[in-house]
């Protein structure tokens, strides 16, 4: 069901070749906007674009590699001339080829951490260096860069990738600082576990159950869930909410640590 709240909008989405991303895209177009679907993965963004114009929506699928400061240039320039301007920037590109590589700080590797940070969070220094210009010759913009709950509640592995989530927070509260008189408003999703082709394989099916037990919610996140919040944060909605971080992660930030041990105890009595 659509009610049309961003009729008329033109849509950057990043990382939408898959998961959440992806999702995004597709709720977005469903809700009116012409959407440009980008990805480093070129197969991925067309399987997302044909879903959509399936649907009767209108989107554009461009490779690009987020990483690449003239690559964005000209990705974001694609967007404006194609669908006349660029109202909406959401950015869910993120290297997964890293994961392997991100151990614990006394093994850091100066090429990963590059990776990760040059892909997640200069990824959203680069594209809204240039969607911002657009969006104020407009009047105003709305921009969702994905963090993550492992932003300020890092696992124990993992280093550079929380760095970059956490980095994300600090450059989208800045943006709405600096740009929200503008009309600019910059806001955060911050997922928890989400079932994706990102997560894939990430957990083995111990730590999968360990997640499900720390949730406070009776599933895991899906794609869609992270993507109605972004929806709500670029609508017309979400006029008034500015440098905001919305945690989508089924309560599982909400309550006390020794919780799951506790529910444990009550069990084995
Ligand atoms: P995903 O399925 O891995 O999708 C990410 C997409 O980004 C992939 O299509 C990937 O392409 C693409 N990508 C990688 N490097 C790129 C680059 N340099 N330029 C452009 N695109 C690039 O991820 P997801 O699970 O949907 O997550 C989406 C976002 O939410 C990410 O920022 C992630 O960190 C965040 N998040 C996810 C979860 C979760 O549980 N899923 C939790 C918290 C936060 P390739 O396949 O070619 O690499």
């Amino acid at each position: 069901m659509s009610s049309g709240r961003l009729t008329g909008r033109s849509a950057l989405v990043t990382g939408a070749g898959s998961g959440i991303g992806a999702a995004t895209a597709e709720v977005f177009a469903r809700e009116g906007a012409r959407v440009v679907v980008a990805d480093l993965d070129k197969a991925g963004a067309a399987a997302t674009v044909e879903r959509i114009r399936d649907e009767g929506g209108v989107a554009e699928p461009y490779a690009a590699d987020v990483s690449d400061e003239a690559e964005v240039e000209a990705l974001v320039d694609f967007t404006a001339r194609t669908f006349g301007g660029v109202d909406v920037l959401q950015n869910y590109a993120s290297n997964r080829g890293v994961v392997a590589e991100d151990v614990a700080l006394a093994g850091a590797d100066a090429s990963a951490w590059a990776r990760q940070l040059g892909v997640d969070l200069m990824g959203c220094v680069f594209t809204a260096k240039y969607a911002l210009p657009h969006m104020l010759r407009r009047g105003g913009g709305s921009i969702t860069n994905a963090s993550s709950l492992v932003g300020w509640l890092p696992l124990e592995s993992r280093p550079a990738y929380a760095t970059a989530k956490a980095g994300v927070i600090g450059l989208s509260r800045s943006i709405a600082v600096e740009y929200g008189r503008q009309g600019i408003r910059c806001n955060v999703v911050a997922p928890g576990p989400i079932v994706s082709p990102g997560t894939e394989g990430m957990y083995t099916a111990e730590q999968t159950e360990v997640l499900a037990e720390h949730m406070a919610a009776p599933r895991l996140g899906r794609p869609d869930d992270v993507a109605l919040a972004a929806l709500f944060l670029a609508s017309p909605d979400a006029a008034f909410i500015n440098g905001h971080v919305l945690v989508v992660d089924g309560g599982m930030s909400a309550y006390a640590p020794m919780v799951p041990s506790f529910r444990r105890l009550a069990r084995e009595e």
